[in-house]
């Protein structure tokens, strides 16, 4: 299959992964919550304003982060020819943020239903080489762990299930992180700071 470049600021490749792992995993593996739809959080969002209360929770959305080890592909840089190593880098600090809203709707039909919604962004970070901001790509290991720790964090926050923290928290010999390349970081998100929104 052709691999398709990445949109600047979205990760349609993530998304396309993630996407089906999360239909089979709510809607076959027990419990199920086929009601529930994954989407791409809109960009317009500032997740850097949003202040959580004590629940967690900014306007009616509850909000969660996941840590995972990411992969950057500086196209800019690869595309200009810099050599791989200045153009690529991997994370032990990559965050992926959920804001996720379960509520009665009605459809067009005014038929009335029960419906969840996750919203999903994998924060960027920036090129040492040249600067341009580059979202992270999860492995296909790494997408089936995040939609596991994502269902059974969603049963636990809206079904009562019982909850073990789970999820990559990243390697002593990791610690070295460029904070200030980081968007997660500047967003208040990211796991290197101490995060433990899960
Ligand atoms: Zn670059
Ligand atoms: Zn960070």
């Amino acid at each position: 299959m052709a691999k398709k470049t990445p949109a600047r600021q979205s990760c349609p490749t993530n998304f396309e992964k993630i996407e089906p792992i999360f239909n089979q995993e709510f809607g076959t593996n027990d419990p199920i919550f086929p009601e529930w739809t994954l989407e791409r959080m809109p960009k317009k969002i500032n997740v850097k304003r949003i202040k959580l209360d004590k629940n967690q929770m900014f306007e009616g959305w509850l909000y969660g982060s996941y840590n995972t080890k990411g992969k950057f592909r500086c196209l800019k840089c690869i595309k200009s020819g810099i050599v791989d190593n200045d153009a690529t880098w991997s994370s032990a600090y990559t965050t992926v943020l959920c804001a996720t809203y379960y509520e009665p709707d009605a459809d067009d039909y005014g038929q009335d239903w029960i419906g969840g919604w996750i919203e999903i962004k994998i924060f960027a970070q920036q090129c040492k080489n040249c600067d341009e901001y580059v979202t992270a790509e999860l492995d296909d290991q790494r997408c089936r762990n995040f939609v596991k720790w994502l269902h059974r964090w969603i049963a636990h926050k809206f079904y009562g299930y019982p909850f073990s923290r789970f999820g990559y928290r990243g390697k002593t010999i990791d610690r070295h992180h460029l904070a200030n390349r980081c968007e997660a970081c500047h967003a208040g998100w990211c796991y290197y700071r101490g995060n433990k929104n899960q």
